[in-house]
């Protein structure tokens, strides 16, 4: 089996690059380790700006996002209401349904398939693909999630500083307290409590997740974590159930550098590539643009030559996500109950009530 790009992981970044590279003409194969539609930790918190950019499905949607609110170790918060509102959605369902666009437009695809490695042989590489074999491809898009077993094939692995370690629950609490939550996502800032970290909320229609990250810089035990997240719901709800809980890594320090982005004809998307805002965890937009980038720069680099990098980064660049780049306020106010307070006093000023 021969193809012009083999798409390693079909959440939002590997849907989109597939998508887009069966929209392009090239004969494409997106290659999923889980049968879809599968879970992925996450609050499913998408501001305004997806559902501008994208077709968010309703039968994805959970609830609309009415606004943010940011909480100073003080107590003193930061309201941002969201106008208009953005959404929070089922991660399953809507990944699920993302990458059925894709296999509309003429991808082909394969589930419970897990790669396992690839090699460079001459000018393709050969994908080794479990219950499937070998298969070749001229162009690779690495969109494997966190884990990246591409990244680690290829000898790019993340440094401890790269990543955050995240604890999330999902809770039954009062319905007074749901409802005081619905469809608000709360964003706490204590570093005297845990340093380097933060806590989020996010109310859904019928149930509240809680969550925690921390820098793995500054963490050192995973059960710190866990004691944290396990007081701070005590103090938040009364009487919260815990229905699940799950721990996944986040990659926290944005995109990796220029020359890891691209390696030979491998092309780094989404979580894979460290597409993911430092300042909030949000990862969805930056995957599905990245995902979209990548497809585009394969197409112009068959069409002109030149350098696969180049085309990638300009596209990165014309989409706007190059700014993730920059993104260090928050980094400091995680690290310092000053700049945490003097953080939510700058949104305040900026419009928050
Ligand atoms: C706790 C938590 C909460 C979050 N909350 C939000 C939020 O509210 N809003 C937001 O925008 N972002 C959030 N994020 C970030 C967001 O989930 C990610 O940025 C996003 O999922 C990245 O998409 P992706 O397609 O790059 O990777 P993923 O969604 O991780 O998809 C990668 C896919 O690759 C597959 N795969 C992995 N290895 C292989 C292999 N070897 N072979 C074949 N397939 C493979 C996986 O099974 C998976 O389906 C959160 C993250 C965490 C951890």
């Amino acid at each position: 089996m021969r193809y012009d790009v083999v798409v390693v992981g079909c959440g939002p970044s590997g849907a989109s690059a597939l998508r887009r590279c069966a929209e392009l003409g090239l004969r494409s194969l997106g290659v999923e380790k889980y049968k879809l539609p599968r879970p992925k930790p996450c609050a499913g918190i998408l501001y305004p700006r997806v559902l501008e950019d994208f077709q968010v499905p309703r039968e994805a949607v959970l609830s609309t996002l009415q606004g943010i609110r940011l909480i100073a170790p003080s107590g003193k918060q930061a309201f941002i209401k969201l106008d208009p509102p953005g959404a929070i959605v089922d991660r399953q369902v809507f990944d699920y349904l993302l990458v059925q666009e894709a296999v509309k437009v003429g991808a082909e695809l394969v589930e419970e398939a897990r790669v396992r490695k690839v090699e460079v042989r001459g000018t393709s590489y050969q994908v080794y693909v479990e219950g499937l074999g070998v298969v070749e491809a001229k162009f690779l898009v690495a969109a494997d999630g966190v884990y990246s077993t591409i990244a680690r094939s290829l000898n790019l692995p993340w440094r401890k500083e790269d990543l955050a370690l995240t604890m999330q629950t999902y809770v039954r609490v009062s319905e007074e307290a749901r409802r005081s939550v619905e469809g608000i996502f709360e964003v706490y800032y204590d570093p005297s409590k845990i340093l380097g970290g933060w806590i989020w909320v996010a109310g859904r229609a019928r149930d509240v997740l809680v969550g925690i990250g921390s820098s793995l810089n500054y963490l050192n035990h995973p059960l710190k974590l866990k004691q944290r997240l396990t007081s701070f719901l005590k103090h938040r709800f009364k009487e919260p159930k815990v229905l699940k809980e799950e721990a996944y890594m986040l990659p926290f320090k944005g995109p990796r550098k220029d020359s890891q982005l691209v390696k030979g004809k491998t092309i780094f998307v989404g979580d894979a590539g460290g597409f993911v805002r430092s300042d909030t965890g949000e990862g969805v937009y930056y995957a599905m643009h990245s995902g979209l980038a990548a497809a585009e720069a394969i197409y112009d680099y068959l069409a002109q030559g030149g350098s696969l990098k180049d085309l990638y980064v300009k596209k990165l660049d014309e989409r706007g996500m190059l700014q993730l780049y920059g993104l260090t306020e928050v980094h400091e106010a995680l690290l310092s109950v000053e700049e945490a307070e003097a953080f939510i006093d700058r949104v305040r000023k900026l419009g928050g009530a």
